[in-house]
């Protein structure tokens, strides 16, 4: 995505370039993003400075590939940069393929609702492509699954324990 390109951008979000310059820089937005909690480094302010710099931003992008769209960063910004919908309109303008978003429309035309496991099986090939299936655990836990040792298990009733005082001379 070149230059040209980033009208694109703009036009989508609202946002002028010279509206990026009010960034400071704090990273906070780094700090909180959820795919830096997958171990995949990102930094969303980096990509708001390519934007008003006019630099080119490709589709390996990493932040560009695996935004959420959680809003954890606008939420955190002290500007409150909309930095999830210009991440998604940089996406539009490099003609990829939202694939969240696609999964979520199609489990609501079909159930009406967000269906998470059909969503996590929609995105399952791409996860898989090139090793991250390592990060499929932190995925389903975000998709609203959790894992087993999660659960905690209860200790069993002592058998005494568990009776009404009236019941342990019948037993
Ligand atoms: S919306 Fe995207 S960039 Fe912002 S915190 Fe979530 S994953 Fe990171
Ligand atoms: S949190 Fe906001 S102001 Fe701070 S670096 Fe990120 S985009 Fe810039």
């Amino acid at each position: 995505m070149k230059e040209k390109d980033h009208e694109i951008v703009f036009k989508h979000t609202g946002y002028r370039r010279e509206d990026f310059s009010v960034c400071v820089g704090c990273k906070i937005c780094a700090s909180v993003c959820t795919v830096n909690d997958l171990d995949i480094a990102v930094n969303p302010q980096e990509l708001l400075l390519r934007l008003f710099l006019g630099q080119e931003i490709g589709k390996e992008d990493p932040l560009v590939r695996y935004c959420t769209s959680c809003y954890r960063c606008a939420g955190a910004c002290p500007w409150k940069i909309r930095i999830p919908e210009v991440v998604r309109a940089v996406k539009e303008s490099l003609g990829m393929e939202a694939l969240f978003e696609k999964a979520f429309k199609k489990s609501l035309n079909i159930w009406g609702r967000v269906y998470e496991p059909f969503v996590v099986v929609m995105a399952a090939p791409d996860l898989l492509k090139g090793g991250y299936i390592k990060h499929m655990p932190k995925w389903m836990e975000y998709a609203g699954f959790h894992l087993p040792h999660k659960v905690k298990r209860l200790k069993p009733l002592n058998a005494s324990e568990g009776l009404d005082p009236s019941e342990k001379g019948r037993s």
